[in-house]
C-alpha cells in the first residue's frame, strides 16, 4: 500500500520523516516529496504550506503524480470545543470551510452548487484510529474540524464557527484536503493535536506548543500506518 502523510508545516511532518527513513525526495511545485516506509507500507511524506490553497496542490500532487491510494493528516489546530485541551488528539469526523461564503444567494454558511457543506472521512481509518487509542491507553476525540484561510485568535469569531458549523476545532487545511480526496476517490484521515484554544492568545500558546503538539499527532499517524494492510 502506498500512503500519503500531509502535514502544512516542516514541524508537522519532521518527526514521521525520521521514523519512516525518508532520505530520498522529489522536488515539484515548489514542494519537496519524501519518500520512505513504515512498517510493510510506501509512504509519501510531504508538507504542503499553510492554507487551502497550498493543500489542495499537495494532496493533489500525491494522488495523481505519486500514485498515493490513501491520505493521513497530521498536524495541529485550534480547540473550540472547551473539552479540548492543548496536547489533546482530535480525529475529525467531518470537515468544512468555515470562509466559504456565497450566503447573499441564500445558500448556508460553507456551501456552494455542487459541493458539500460537510465532507466525511474514511470510516476503515477512523476504526484503525480508535483501534490505536484503545491500545495506546490515548484519550482520542471525534468531532467536527472547520478549515478557513484564517488563524483564529479571537472570542467572537470562534463562536460564530462553533454555532454555524458545530465545530470543535478549527485549522487551515483539513477541508480543502478533504475535497481533493473526495473528489479523487482517495480514503483520507485528518487527525489534530490540540495547539491553541484559538482564543486572545492563541498565537502566544501555538508559538510554545507547536512543536509538542505535532509530535503528538505525527506519532499516532505512525502508529496508524503501521496497522494498515
Ligand atoms: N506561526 C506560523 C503560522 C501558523 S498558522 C508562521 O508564522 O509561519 C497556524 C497553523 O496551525 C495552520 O497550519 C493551521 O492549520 C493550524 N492552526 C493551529 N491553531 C489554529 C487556529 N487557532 N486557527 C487556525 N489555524 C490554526
Amino acid at each position: 500500500m502506498k500512503i500519503g502523510i500531509l502535514g502544512a508545516m516542516r514541524e508537522e511532518i519532521e518527526p514521521i520523516l525520521k521514523l519512516a527513513n525518508a532520505d530520498k525526495f522529489v522536488q515539484y511545485g515548489k514542494n519537496i516529496y519524501y519518500f520512505g516506509k513504515i512498517a510493510d507500507n510506501d509512504v509519501v511524506i510531504a508538507y504542503s504550506k499553510i492554507g487551502k490553497v497550498f493543500s489542495s496542490l499537495t494532496a493533489s500532487v500525491m494522488i495523481e503524480k505519486f500514485g498515493i491510494e490513501k491520505l493521513l493528516f497530521s498536524g495541529v489546530a485550534g480547540g473550540l470545543n472547551p473539552n479540548l485541551k492543548i496536547g489533546d488528539l482530535i480525529r475529525a469526523s467531518s470537515l468544512c470551510q468555515h470562509d466559504l461564503d456565497i450566503s447573499t444567494f441564500g445558500h448556508p454558511f460553507g456551501y456552494v452548487p455542487e459541493g458539500s457543506r460537510f465532507i466525511y472521512s474514511d470510516e476503515n481509518l477512523n476504526k484503525i484510529a480508535d483501534e490505536v487509542a484503545k491500545d495506546l491507553n490515548v484519550n482520542l476525540f471525534t468531532g467536527i474540524i472547520a478549515t478557513g484561510d484564517q488563524f483564529i485568535a479571537d472570542k467572537n469569531r470562534k463562536d460564530w464557527i462553533k454555532k454555524h458549523f458545530d465545530a470543535d476545532a478549527i485549522e487551515m487545511e483539513g477541508g480543502s484536503v478533504a475535497v481533493v480526496c473526495e473528489s479523487l476517490g482517495i480514503p483520507f484521515f485528518v487527525l489534530r493535536a490540540i495547539s491553541d484554544s484559538a482564543d486572545e492568545v492563541a498565537g502566544f500558546d501555538f508559538d510554545s506548543f507547536l512543536i509538542s503538539s505535532a509530535k503528538q499527532s505525527a506519532d499516532f499517524i505512525v502508529s496508524m500506518i503501521e496497522r494498515i494492510k
